[in-house]
């Protein structure tokens, strides 16, 4: 395999880890096939027991799955990467591949509801037990690992307030204590954020976001050293976590052009941000672009872009954030995010509509908060239909 860090990212996105077939295709094959024919019955034996590298069966080993694979690790800069069947399938596995009963986790409060349902309640019942702290207060981080910690795990920036975790500092933090950092950087990608450059041990995604960017399929990631990958490896190829051949070959499209939509996303989500702070009826806005932003030096230190996801509060509750939702006729109401079309969610009564009132008041979701994934379509008609329903 080539060295693909010899090449600028917006080349590696493009060329990293295809492999041509006899074909000789331009375009990355799709491989569309569950299994593989053997030779001989001694090439079979030989596959099997390991001494010859080759292709058997699709939950394992797939070229198009493959080629994804060595793309991403090669945009995150990571030495390997496997593939899942979705965003939750690559956390899933991580903490299957490297933690066992007795181990501590520490994670952020501040991460996608699922994962925190994974941590707080299906973990648990295997006896993995997290502690739960805020984002962007290392000395929390520090004063929750115990000897058992053995994994520290965030996403930055943060959904949907936009709150920076600084990752060199927690990654130092977690080796100081033996412990390994996994970032999810499903909203920066690695376009605009690479984690493993700043010291953590993983990279986690949802591929169903940004990295397909269409909200086509679902699909997920772990990026790290081999080390590493080989133990998260060995659970999804058991336990059956896969990603598809064909969610694959969708998401080598979409890491093609992910440089320039995510740098679109960027200034279309900064223009608006930047608007909404303008209006009257809006009491506040949450984009990690802003100077006003109370970590805007770290997040110039550690991205080098802002991303497509900001929210706003307004004045007058959930009625008036739902009657701006209500009103709107191009945008889309929907819990997803990552999207060329922009989307608009309503967090205190859907993501976050688990938690009680205090709970929401404490992390800062108010009942007139409004997330907005910030897509592709024109800056102006994106202001014009927000602004149907102030
Ligand atoms: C959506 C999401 C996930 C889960 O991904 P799926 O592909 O839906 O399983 C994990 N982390 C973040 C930050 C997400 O936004």
């Amino acid at each position: 395999m080539q060295d693909w860090q010899q090449y600028e990212f917006e080349t590696r996105a493009v060329r990293a880890g295809q492999q041509r077939s006899a074909e000789g295709e331009h375009s990355e094959a799709l491989f569309l096939t569950s299994s593989y024919v053997f030779d001989s019955a001694a090439q079979a034996a030989a596959r099997f027991a390991g001494t010859q590298v080759g292709n058997i069966y699709s939950r394992f080993t797939n070229p198009t799955v493959r080629t994804f694979e060595q793309r991403l690790a090669a945009m995150e800069g990571g030495e390997a990467c496997i593939a899942t069947a979705s965003g939750m399938a690559a956390i899933c596995s991580v903490c299957m591949g490297l933690l066992k009963a007795g181990d501590h986790v520490v994670a952020s409060q501040s991460i996608f509801g699922t994962t925190l349902v994974l941590f707080s309640q299906i973990l648990a019942r295997f006896n993995i037990s997290t502690s739960f702290v805020a984002l962007d207060d290392v000395n929390a981080w520090q004063a929750a690992i115990r000897p058992e910690t053995k994994l520290l795990f965030l996403e930055t920036p943060s959904n949907p307030l936009t709150q920076i975790g600084d990752i060199q500092a927690l990654a130092q933090l977690a080796h100081d204590h033996g412990c390994l950092l996994a970032v999810d950087n499903c909203f920066c990608t690695p376009a605009l954020q690479q984690p493993l450059a700043l010291g953590a041990d993983l990279v986690v995604h949802s591929a169903t976001k940004y990295l397909d960017g269409q909200g086509r399929c679902l699909g997920g990631a772990v990026v790290g050293r081999n080390e590493l990958i080989k133990d998260v490896y060995a659970v999804l190829r058991t336990a059956g976590f896969s990603l598809s051949p064909f969610n694959a070959w969708v998401f080598l499209k979409g890491l093609e052009t992910l440089k320039i939509r995510m740098e679109a996303h960027s200034r279309n989500a900064l223009a608006l941000a930047q608007w909404l702070a303008t209006l009257a009826d809006v009491t506040q806005v949450h984009y990690c672009g802003l100077p006003s932003h109370a970590q805007y030096e770290r997040v110039l230190r550690q991205q080098t872009g802002f991303g497509g996801l900001l929210s706003f509060e307004v004045k007058g509750g959930q009625p008036q954030a739902w009657s701006i939702m209500d009103n709107t006729r191009l945008l889309s109401i929907t819990a997803n995010l990552g999207d060329a079309k922009t989307t608009l969610t309503h967090p205190a009564t859907t993501t976050h509509g688990r938690l009680t009132p205090e709970q929401r008041a404490a992390t800062g979701i108010g009942d007139g908060l409004i997330r907005v994934a910030v897509g592709l379509e024109n800056i102006k008609d994106i202001q014009a239909d927000l602004l149907r329903g102030f």
